[in-house]
């Protein structure tokens, strides 16, 4: 994959990101529901609601430090390098997604 279109892709993802932030910030709010109103149970949903949105809205910010990370290293003239050991990282495997910042045998190796 050549850098500018990784670069693209970057971007778009990081965008998709943006907009699943913004649609999703409703739920991330503090349960402020008046537990008269709405009841012991209702509360109880919602701040399942909340604890699930803040879970997936931490995923996306790791996914965008990855992201911002990839993009970086494009302007540095290092995409493509394995962060660990220097190799270039396959482009079948930066074609699946253009953050990642190792070769699969460094990849793997630092989960086993
Ligand atoms: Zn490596």
């Amino acid at each position: 994959m050549d850098e500018a279109a990784a670069r693209e892709r970057l971007l778009r993802r990081r965008a998709e990101l943006s907009d699943e932030d913004r649609m999703s910030a409703a739920d991330r709010a503090p349960v402020t529901l008046d537990q008269d109103s709405v009841g012991r149970l209702s509360r109880i949903d919602a701040m399942q609601v909340q604890a699930m949105a803040l879970a997936t809205e931490q995923r996306r910010a790791a996914e965008r430090r990855r992201i911002d990370a990839a993009l970086k290293r494009i302007d540095a003239g290092e995409f493509g390098f394995c962060l660990t050991c220097g190799e270039e990282i396959s482009p079948a495997r930066l074609a699946h997604d253009p953050s990642l910042s190792q070769c699969v045998g460094c990849a793997s190796e630092e989960r086993s």
